[in-house]
C-alpha cells in the first residue's frame, strides 16, 4: 500500500503526481506502473496501443488503485487527445519507440519516423505548456567504442578511456550511413539533441535516460505464442524461444559481441529516483545499467542454457548454439557496437542508485517466468497435427 511518509533524496515529503506515461503498455512501461500502483500514490495517464501487459492493472475494476490508472488507447503519430492528456499531467515519460534491432535495417523508415518524428510533438507540448518530461533515448546513441578502431591486440584496447561510456565525454560513432543499422542510434540522438536544446533555449526541464540492455519478465514476446511466428524479438526473448522449443540458440557472427544487462527490477528504481526526484533529476541525462553484468552474446547463450536447465529441469541441449551470419539473421545493412560499459559517475553522483543483481540471479527469475508463462503453449503448438 502506498505510505504517506514517503520522502525524497533531500528528506523532502513527496507529493503526488499524475505522470502521462507514453509507452506505458510495453516491457519497460508495465513495470513501471506496476510499481508506481503498488507503491506511490501518484497516478498514471497510460497511453499505448496495446494493453496486454498491464491488463492485470487495469482490470478487475475493483483493484485498490483503480482510481489511480486509466488507459487511453492512442497512437501518438496522429491523434489530437495526446495534448491533452500531457496537459493533464505534471510529468510525461516517453518509452514509446520501434526499439528491437531486427527493425532497425529491414524498416528504417518506420524506425527514424518512430524514434525522431513521432516525438516531436511530445517534445513540444511538453516545453509549451511547461510540464516535465522523461525521455527513453538508449545506449546505442554511443555507437561504437574508440577502443574498436585500433587493432586487435592494441594495449589500449584494455584502457577504460577507450572503452567505457560517459555521458558528459563519450563521442557517438556510428557506421556508414549504407549500414542502416544506424537508423535507430541516429534518430534517437538527434532527439536528444533537440530536447537538450529546448532545455537550453525555452527551459524545458528534461531527463534523458540511456538504457543499457534491461532484461526481465514480459520482455517482447514469443514468436508464434504471443507475437508473429516470422517475428524477430530481442535477444532475451530470441534465447527464451529457442530453449523452450529445444532448439539450439542462434548466435549472430559468433556472438562475439559484448553487452552488459541490468535487471529491470533494479533499473526501474532508478527510474523512480529520477521521477520523486525532479531537483536532482533534470537537466540530466543518464546511463542506467550494469557494469558488473558484462558478458560476450556467446557467454549469455551459454549461461541461459545453463539456468534454463536448472529452473525447467530438462537436461540441457546437446548442440547449445549454433552460427549464423547477420546478414542471413538480419539481412543487408546490419552492423554492430563490440562492447557497452555504462559509466555510473552521474548517478552515482545525482541519484546514489547502483544496481544490485547478479547476471546470474536475473537470468533465473527471468528463465523461471517465461517457463511459467510459455512452456505448456509451446507444447501445445509444436504437438498441434498439421491440417491436411
Ligand atoms: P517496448 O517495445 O516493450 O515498449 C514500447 C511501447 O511503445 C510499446 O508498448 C508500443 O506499443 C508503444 N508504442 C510504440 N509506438 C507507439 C505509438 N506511435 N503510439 C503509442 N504507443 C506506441 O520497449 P521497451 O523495452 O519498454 O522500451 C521503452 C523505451 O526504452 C524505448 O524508447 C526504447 O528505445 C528504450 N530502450 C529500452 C531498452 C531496453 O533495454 N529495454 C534499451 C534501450 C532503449
Amino acid at each position: 500500500m502506498a505510505s504517506p511518509a514517503r520522502v525524497d533524496l533531500d528528506g523532502n515529503p513527496i507529493k503526488p503526481i499524475t505522470i502521462c506515461m507514453i509507452g506505458a503498455g510495453g516491457f519497460i512501461g508495465s513495470h513501471l506502473c506496476e510499481k508506481l500502483m503498488a507503491e506511490t500514490p501518484h497516478k498514471v495517464l497510460a497511453v499505448d496501443v496495446y494493453n496486454d501487459k498491464i491488463k492485470h492493472l487495469l482490470e478487475p475494476a475493483s483493484q485498490p488503485w483503480a482510481d489511480r490508472i486509466q488507459f487511453h488507447r492512442i497512437n501518438i503519430k496522429h491523434d489530437s487527445r495526446l495534448e491533452g492528456l500531457i496537459k493533464m499531467a505534471d510529468l510525461t515519460i516517453n518509452l514509446a519507440a520501434i526499439c528491437t534491432p531486427a527493425d532497425y535495417n529491414t524498416r528504417p523508415l518506420d524506425t527514424i519516423y518512430s524514434n525522431f518524428i513521432d516525438a516531436l510533438p511530445v517534445v513540444k507540448y511538453c516545453s509549451e505548456n511547461n510540464k516535465r518530461l522523461i525521455h527513453f533515448s538508449t545506449c546505442e546513441v554511443y555507437g561504437k567504442t574508440i577502443g574498436s578502431f585500433l587493432p586487435k591486440d592494441h594495449p589500449l584496447r584494455q584502457d577504460p578511456d577507450f572503452y567505457v561510456l560517459k555521458e558528459d565525454f563519450s563521442p557517438c560513432i556510428f557506421g556508414p550511413i549504407e549500414k542502416q543499422r544506424w537508423s535507430y542510434a541516429c534518430a534517437k540522438q538527434l532527439i536528444e539533441r533537440l530536447i537538450y536544446a529546448e532545455g537550453a533555449e525555452n527551459g524545458l526541464q528534461f531527463t534523458i535516460v540511456r538504457p543499457f540492455n534491461w532484461i526481465g519478465p514480459r520482455m517482447d514476446f514469443i514468436p508464434g505464442v504471443d507475437g508473429p511466428s516470422e517475428g524477430v524479438p530481442r535477444v532475451l526473448a530470441c534465447f527464451s524461444n529457442n530453449l523452450l522449443r529445444g532448439e539450439p540458440l542462434k548466435l549472430v557472427d559468433g556472438g562475439q559481441s559484448q553487452r552488459t544487462f541490468v535487471y529491470i527490477k533494479d533499473a526501474i528504481e532508478a527510474v523512480f529516483l529520477m521521477i520523486e526526484n525532479p531537483a536532482r533529476a533534470n537537466g540530466q541525462i543518464f546511463n542506467v545499467g550494469n557494469p558488473n553484468n558484462e558478458v560476450t552474446v556467446r557467454q549469455l547463450a551459454e549461461l541461459m542454457t545453463e539456468v534454463y536447465s536448472k529452473v525447467s529441469g530438462q537436461p540441457p541441449l546437446e548442440v547449445p548454439t549454433i552460427d549464423v551470419s547477420s546478414k542471413e539473421f538480419y539481412g543487408e545493412g546490419y552492423d554492430d557496437s563490440d562492447k557497452r560499459i555504462p559509466d555510473m559517475t552521474i548517478i552515482n553522483k545525482q541519484l546514489g542508485w547502483n544496481p544490485k543483481t547478479s547476471l546470474f540471479d536475473l537470468l533465473e527469475s527471468t528463465l523461471t517466468y517465461q517457463h511459467r508463462t510459455y512452456a505448456e503453449a509451446i507444447k501445445q503448438a509444436i504437438a498441434k497435427p498439421v491440417a491436411s
